[in-house]
């Protein structure tokens, strides 16, 4: 089932309040369509080539070895060895898409733990 030509789009979005509590809009465009898999979106406010190296890694797992994630999945390993990432369900200009949950400074996912101003930007 691996297909390796198969390619996503990222767009970085930015001021964009009406689709982000930060304002920052990163997401993807493709998951969809290749593999009815829901989109992804970061918003908390990362580098684009921060964004786009977790995208990828993520779109990897799901494109070529058929990992699928829900809202309140976690996966490890995620850009480095020590940064997993969590989901939750969103929208995204009027799509369903997970939002990748990023760890604050001590890599915490969960909210309730989680830095206030990593939280205001990835949870609202
Ligand atoms: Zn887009």
């Amino acid at each position: 089932m691996a297909d390796d030509h198969a390619t996503i789009t990222i767009h970085h979005v930015f001021g964009d309040t009406a689709n982000s509590p930060s304002g920052t809009n990163s997401h993807t465009h493709g998951l969809e369509e290749l593999r009815g898999h829901h989109d992804l979106q970061i918003t908390l406010p990362v580098r684009p080539e921060v964004a786009a190296a977790v995208f990828n890694r993520l779109a990897h797992l799901i494109l070529n070895c058929g990992m699928r994630f829900r809202p309140g999945d976690r996966c490890p390993n995620v850009a480095n060895a020590h940064m997993d990432v969590g989901f939750i369900a969103s929208r995204e200009s009027g799509r369903v898409v997970l939002r990748v949950i990023l760890p604050d400074r001590e890599g915490n996912i969960d909210p309730a733990l989680m830095d206030p101003i990593y939280r205001a930007a990835q949870f609202g």
